[in-house]
């Protein structure tokens, strides 16, 4: 018989998802907190029923991967303490999420540094729900005419030197970085970043098509909330969103709150980019999983009514949006296929960070970050790394957040 050890879990599982295909009836086999292999259920083997974990009533499937999440449950990633990373670790967790990039805001570089230290510091003992893959630094070097929520007084043109210690202070783990390719150096700027593995997104921005254009060719991949903080579409200067919209090797962040972007849009956006280019995020500040009231963003407050955020000038701030939420609005309103909802989530995410084979998908080799879903597409349980971080049945945060 297979020597079993401690480490080795055998799921029944009635419905997976790849995400790419659909198994029914498969047993999925983790050891060590990997994927090691999936085999039909019919098939003969040699495993003690006793081994096997029944969850035949659950969709499994790819954990969730948020690429731009800014806090959860009051705290957030400028806080740049170890219980800020906890409860957004929890709270995402608690929406099948099981890995995030902590997310920064435009601040001074004081500011900043404080963030990227915190992280720096804290981010290996954060292994009770979702994992943080590293940062991104969402600013300062955005175009103050698409500043959003984003305090003007912080954003800048470039500067190699403030952008080296950024790297230095965050023991290099910045992962991802939001950039206005237009910006004073801008180019030169996204050049390093890219030679030192750092994806830059760009967005924020007022860029016109040809200068989005140069960035893409300068090897950048992707865009920052599509729609959201970007020069809008006109025909005879589509500009940035035009390129966006039309340039197949841009992945698309895509905020699928209907608040942020119309159905339509999204609708639209779903149209050129797919499945395997459109990346579901959040956005998610620390209003989410709290009731409506006033919360601080850096030192400013946003006021949160009926979920939506904005500033007191009545500005979108961020979002209360949860990944779990956002694959539902794809299929309630647009129909999408449930993989393909799922693979925004996943697999698509963590292609465009090149993690994939690792992250986002269940084949043998990656790591057993999972999803348990139930009919209503309502997280009944996370793992991560082959351990259970996430379990509806003993939620202790009941709030507006964690159900449908
Ligand atoms: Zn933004």
């Amino acid at each position: 018989m297979r020597a079993l050890n401690d480490r080795d879990i055998w799921l029944r599982c009635g419905t997976l998802f790849t995400p790419f295909q659909r198994l029914r009836d498969c047993i999925l086999h983790i050891k060590e907190g990997k994927i090691y292999q999936i085999l039909s259920a019919a098939d003969p083997r040699d495993i003690p029923d006793a081994e096997i974990q029944e969850e035949l009533d659950s969709t499994v499937a790819p954990g969730f991967i948020d690429l731009h999440v800014h806090g959860a449950r009051g705290r957030d990633v400028m806080d740049g303490t170890l219980e800020s990373l906890h409860a957004m670790s929890a709270a995402l967790a608690a929406h099948g999420v099981t890995s995030f990039l902590a997310t920064t805001l435009s601040a001074s570089d004081s500011d900043t540094e404080v963030a990227l230290k915190g992280f720096a510091a804290h981010h290996a003992k954060v292994v009770d729900g979702a994992r943080p893959l590293g940062i991104h630094m969402e600013g300062p070097y955005l175009n103050p005419i698409r500043k959003g929520t984003h305090n003007a007084t912080y954003l800048k043109p470039t500067e190699p030197e403030t952008f080296r210690r950024f790297i230095e202070v965050s023991g290099n783990a910045i992962r991802k970085m939001t950039v206005a390719p237009e910006m004073d150096r801008g180019l030169k700027l996204i050049r390093e970043a890219l030679n030192r593995g750092i994806q830059i997104s760009i967005g924020h921005s007022d860029a016109s098509v040809e200068q989005a254009r140069e960035a893409v060719n300068a090897g950048v991949h992707q865009a920052t909330h599509v729609f959201n903080a970007m020069r809008p579409f006109h025909q005879r200067e589509p500009g940035i969103l035009g390129l966006v919209l039309t340039d197949n090797r841009v992945f698309a962040e895509l905020i699928a709150d209907g608040i942020h972007v119309h159905p339509v849009a999204m609708r639209l956006l779903w149209r050129v980019k797919g499945s395997d280019r459109t990346i579901l995020v959040t956005d998610g500040l620390s209003a989410v999983d709290m009731p409506d009231g006033e919360y601080p963003l850096g030192n400013k407050k946003v006021i949160v009514r009926d979920g939506a955020c904005r500033d007191p000038d009545g500005t979108l701030a961020g979002s209360t949006l949860t990944l779990d939420r956002a694959v539902r609005n794809l299929v309630e309103w647009l129909d999408v296929p449930l993989y393909e909802a799922i693979a925004s989530a996943s697999a698509t995410p963590a292609r465009s960070m090149k993690l994939d084979n690792v992250k986002g998908i269940i084949h043998p080799g990656a790591d057993a970050d999972l999803v348990f879903l139930d009919g209503d597409l309502v997280v009944q349980k996370t793992m991560v790394a082959g351990r259970i971080v996430y379990s509806r049945n003993t939620d202790q945060h009941k709030s507006r957040g964690a159900t449908v």
